[in-house]
Parts: structure tokens; C-alpha cells; sequence
């Protein structure tokens, strides 16, 4: 699902396993194993429409490896998805579970509908008849859905019922990023943003630097930036810019605030997608400024968590010389020829895979929460967040210095490698 019609995410995700299936020396075996989903689900799903009418929606799940433990993986809906943006990110969520360690595989689903476009009780509909057209073939000990890209708790909700109907029990571990109170974890929400500073945390240690002195530019302010921001000032860090997008306008902005941004304040002035109101930000004191302006401040972090393809062979150059983490707290924000660039420089690089992880592993402790119908306090849960980021994190960066890689490419050795056992230690390959 890219606007670039000619960019294709299963043949960039196989390119890069393949780059590192050569770097590892995997048999050839493993590799045609590992190069392809091992199960694919395509499926109508018929609805009968408000207006009387039926319309027929495609729907997608791709299981690619169940090795290292039941498949994981959110369902989008989107009007542009395609059966080849499933098969890359179901082989990119293999990645992400491996790198933090966490016991599952790696899945994805897809419907191709706009929400936008449908009432409650359609989208109901395609909730339901999603489940019915998988019920036996995804469950707490074979493969766990979630939420992305416009789908929410409501989404998650029908579809546990659905199958729970079907199944005729309760089965609350059968899908993630349920509402708290029905089954959800608390801190799935801080998650992902605190996730990605818990390794920017252990990466300033790495270099020497204290958090105190250091500042940040970050791109969005999303649910991922925002709690990025929060946890990031805790350590005493300086957010110099955030950027969002103007739905009005059709463009973005960059609001820059040099003695740091006032999170509080800014969220105040800020509506439930993340886009802020250019007025109201003027009167709080920020420069308004073009939307790329984020990359080019003179900071020691940069912090892109809004889209993928935002540090690229146009941008890159304007990266300050200050620059020293990228961590990435969206999925696909650096293309390889910027990382070439950025490598090439010394800059040390958080790939999206490990600082993003956060919010599958909450979704992990949400499934085994929920498995064993015990629900943990919220300190409980970033703490033990905070120990497999840490944990992943060192993993990674030992690596990298010890064979003397790039982080992106010691975290993709570390699970691959890890994967790729799995299956050899099963016999499988
Ligand atoms: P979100 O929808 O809450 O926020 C997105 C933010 O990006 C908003 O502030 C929006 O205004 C801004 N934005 C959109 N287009 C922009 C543009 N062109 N320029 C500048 N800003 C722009 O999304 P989120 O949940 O924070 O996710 C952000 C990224 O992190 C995505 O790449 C997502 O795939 C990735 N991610 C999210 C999670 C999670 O748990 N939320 C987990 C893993 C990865």
C-alpha cells in the first residue's frame, strides 16, 4: 500500500533478507523457506450495505514463519492494499518478534475498503466475516491479529466475538489491542513511543553522551511521538521541533520551539490524529515552518515517527553535521540509498525494527495477560517493557561492534539468525 504504484515492499523486503541470508552464509533451503509466506489467505467477504445493496470486500492474511511461536501481526484496512504490502510486512513482523526475543512469528492481514466510507455496522459486517472466513486458522495458539492502519479496539472487539461465537467459549488471547477493561494491557498506548527511548537511552550510553545535554527533532506528533517526547524530556532531553500534517492544507509543518516544546501545552492545541493547529501553536510561541524543516535543525537526535520514505537521496543532505542517533520510530523512514549516506557519515542508526517494537511486545504481555486472565498494574508492564528493549537493544549494538556491521544489518543478522534455527532445530530445513 504505497502511493509509489511502482514500489514494491515484498521484492525491498526480500532484498534485504537476501542481503543478509548472503552476509550468514544460509543454505539455500532455508533461504527459499524464508523468502516466502509459509501459508496465504485470500478471501471474499460479501456485505449486505445500509442502502439495500452488496458489495464484496477482499480480504488478506499471510502467515509467514511460525517457528519461534504463534503468528503476530496487525489487520489494515485500506483502499489501496495489496496482497504484496501483506506478504512484506508479514515477513518484516518475523523480523521485529525475533529482534526483541519475544515466542511468536510473524503475520499480517489486510481488507481492501476505506472505513471513511462505511457505517459502524458495515464495518461490523467486514469484521465479522473476516473472522468467519479464518476461524480456523488463526486462534491464541496459532496466529494473533491486532490493529493497524485504520483499524481500532472496536475492530479487535467484534472480531473476538465473532470467533468467540463461533468457538463457543471465551478465548480473550486471540487477538491484541482490545480496550482496557476488556481484556487489554494497560500501557500499549506508551508502548511504542517509550519503547523507541529506551533505546535511545542505551544508545547515548553507547557514545558517551548524557541525555541532559542532548536535543531532538522529531517528525509527527502521533501517537508514537508523543509518548516519545514525554519519556525523552523525563530523561531530561530537549525537543527543539515536532512536525505534523494539515488535513486542511493538504501539507505539512514543522513548529519549533529552540528552548524545547511544552508537551502539555502543545497536545492542548492538537486534534485525535495528531495534527496540530497552526494558529493556536503561533500564539504558544512556535515558528511555524515548512514541513521538512525538522531534518535540517541542528540536533543530536532525529526522531522520524510519522511516514516511511522521509530521510531519502533528496533530504538526507540536509541532515546537520550535529546529527548523531536516527532512531526510527516509524516503519521504512530512511530509504538505502540515505542509510548508505548516514552510515557513511558515522551516524548511529536505531533501525525501525528494534526501536519500534515496543508496541508488539505490550501486545505480547497483552496475549499472555489475557491468556491466563491476570491482569499486571502499569509499572509492572513498562518495566518488563523496558527490560526487553534494553535486553534487544545490547543484543544489537554487541554485534554490531564485535562483527564491526551497521545496526540495521547486526539486528537483521540477529533475527534471521534466529528464525532461521528455529526451523533448522524443528527439521523443517
Ligand atoms: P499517528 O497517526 O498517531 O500519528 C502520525 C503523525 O504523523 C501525526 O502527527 C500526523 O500529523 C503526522 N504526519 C502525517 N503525515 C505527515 C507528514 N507528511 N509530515 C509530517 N507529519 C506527518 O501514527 P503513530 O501510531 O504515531 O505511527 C507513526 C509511525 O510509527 C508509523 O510509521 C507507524 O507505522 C509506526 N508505528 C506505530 C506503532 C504504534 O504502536 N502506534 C508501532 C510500530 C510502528
Amino acid at each position: 500500500m504505497s502511493a509509489d504504484q511502482s514500489f514494491n515492499p515484498f521484492e525491498m523486503a526480500r532484498s534485504q533478507f537476501d542481503k543478509i541470508a548472503d552476509l550468514l552464509d544460509l543454505e539455500e533451503g532455508a533461504r527459499q523457506f524464508l523468502r516466502t509466506p509459509r501459508r496465504e489467505y485470500h478471501f471474499t467477504i460479501p456485505v449486505k450495505m445500509d442502502d439495500g445493496g452488496v458489495r464484496v470486500f477482499q480480504g488478506y492474511r499471510v502467515q509467514h514463519n511460525d517457528a519461534r511461536g504463534p503468528g503476530k501481526g496487525g489487520i489494515r484496512f485500506h483502499p489501496q492494499e495489496t496482497i504484496d504490502t501483506v506478504r512484506a510486512l508479514s515477513m518484516w513482523m518475523t523480523w521485529k518478534t525475533a529482534v526483541v526475543n519475544i515466542p511468536l512469528g510473524g503475520s499480517k492481514g489486510g481488507v481492501i475498503c476505506d472505513p471513511h466510507d462505511l457505517s459502524p455496522r458495515e464495518q461490523e459486517a467486514i469484521c465479522r466475516g473476516f473472522v468467519r472466513q479464518l476461524a480456523r486458522d488463526i486462534g491464541p495458539l496459532i496466529d494473533v491479529p491486532a490493529p493497524d492502519v485504520m483499524t481500532n479496539s472496536q475492530h479487535m472487539l467484534w472480531m473476538l466475538d465473532e470467533f468467540e461465537a463461533l468457538h463457543g467459549g471465551r478465548y480473550p488471547g486471540l487477538i491484541t489491542g482490545k480496550p482496557v477493561g476488556l481484556g487489554g494491557s494497560l500501557g500499549r498506548t506508551e508502548a511504542t513511543g517509550y519503547g523507541v527511548v529506551y533505546t535511545i537511552r542505551e544508545a547515548l550510553k553507547v557514545l558517551g553522551l548524557d541525555p541532559k545535554k542532548t536535543s531532538a527533532s522529531v517528525q509527527g506528533f502521533g501517537n508514537v511521538a508523543q509518548f516519545a517526547i514525554d519519556l525523552y524530556q523525563q530523561l531530561g532531553g530537549r525537543v527543539v521541533c515536532v512536525s505534523s500534517w494539515d488535513q486542511s492544507e493538504q501539507t505539512s509543518y514543522t513548529f519549533r520551539r529552540v528552548d524545547g516544546v511544552d508537551l502539555e501545552a502543545l497536545r492542548g492545541v492538537t486534534d485525535r490524529f495528531g495534527g496540530i493547529d497552526k494558529k493556536r501553536a503561533k500564539d504558544l510561541g512556535y515558528d511555524v515552518l515548512p514541513g521538512d524543516a525538522w531534518i535540517e535543525q541542528d540536533v543530536d537526535i532525529l526522531l522520524p515517527a510519522a511516514l516511511e520514505n522521509q530521510l531519502n537521496s533528496k533530504t538526507v543532505g540536509k541532515i546537520s553535521k550535529q546529527v548523531k542517533i536516527v532512531a526510527e520510530g516509524a516503519n521504512g523512514p530512511t530509504t538505502p540509498e540515505a542509510d548508505a549516506v548516514l552510515h557513511e557519515r558515522g551516524v548511529f542508526n536505531i533501525p525501525d525494527f528494534l526501536a519500534n517494537a515496543g508496541g508488539v511486545t505490550c501486545s505480547y504481555f497483552e496475549q499472555v495477560q489475557s491468556n491466563m486472565n491476570y491482569f499486571w498494574e502499569m509499572d509492572e508492564v513498562l518495566s518488563k517493557l523496558d527490560v526487553k528493549m534494553t535486553g534487544a537493544f545490547h543484543d544489537v549494538a554487541t554485534l554490531a561492534q564485535r562483527k564491526k556491521l551497521y545496526m540495521r544489518d547486526a539486528a537483521y543478522v540477529i533475527a534471521i539468525d534466529r528464525v532461521a534455527s528455529a526451523c533448522h532445530d524443528r527439521g523443517w530445513v
